[in-house]
């Protein structure tokens, strides 16, 4: 398999089912993705070290590297660290999606999976990299203007009124806010709020959280629970 060097966004798929494997390469392209499959994890990361990928959608079962191993050693490589990768995951692995995510995985999708949602979050993904790759806002507006974040003043305004958060509280609603749509895991929310020496247990957060769904109102049913695995800032499903 090579990597040619081509105008169209590039994507590797890194699974060793082959029919999971077409699956995925068959909807990406009809995207106008360049998709490229391997089947080992130790063929990914030379080919990701080599000509970077805009996207890795990564099986976590493979015959030769485990993925979160192939996972851990893109993101620790200048070269590879900021690919959007995607992991593929056995339902009922939240253990590994837990860790994989941590270890910068974007996002997940579980087999089997249906087209429209694999494609949803394989697009988000790359888009969200592409935002994230700009300079940040001082001011986040979400959900049409009816959340605005201001961090240089540490003002949270919600449906037009200003709203008093503590300081957890707003860094919490912040580092979700901030990744619209990307499951963070109650350690990342932690390690983003206060630092890895942080005394805030997972408990904790569970705590603060429905302190800032409350203080939101309507609006914090953006503030997602997902279950066995941590909270998401979603713009979905709010009228
Ligand atoms: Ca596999």
């Amino acid at each position: 398999m090579a990597m040619t060097p081509t105008a169209l966004p590039t994507a590797l798929i890194v699974e060793d089912e082959p029919e999971i494997a077409e699956l995925v390469k068959f909807h990406l392209q009809r995207t106008g993705i360049d998709a490229s499959i391997t089947r080992s994890g130790r063929r990914a990361l030379e080919l990701a070290r080599h000509s970077p990928p805009n996207l890795m959608v990564l099986d976590l079962m493979l015959p030769d590297l485990n993925g979160l191993e192939v996972c851990r050693r893109l993101k620790e490589n200048d070269a590879t660290k900021s690919i959007p990768v995607v992991m593929l995951t056995a339902s009922g692995s939240e253990e590994d999606i837990i860790a994989g995510l941590e270890m910068g995985a974007d996002d997940y999708v579980t087999k089997p999976f249906s087209p429209r949602v694999l494609m949803a979050r394989l697009q988000n993904a790359m888009r969200k990299r592409g935002v994230s790759a700009t300079q940040p806002a001082d001011i986040l507006t979400r959900l049409d203007g009816k959340l605005v974040i201001d961090r240089q003043r540490h003002v949270v305004t919600c449906l037009g009124a200003g709203i008093s958060l503590t300081i957890t509280e707003f860094e919490m609603l912040l580092t979700l806010a901030q990744r619209v749509g990307f499951v963070r895991t109650r350690k990342q929310i932690i390690a983003a709020v206060h630092g890895p020496l942080t005394m805030l247990s997972p408990r904790t957060i569970d705590v603060h959280m429905t302190a800032i769904r409350r203080k939101l109102g309507a609006v914090g049913a953006a503030l997602e629970t997902v279950r066995g695995v941590g909270y998401r800032f979603s713009e979905d499903g709010l009228e």
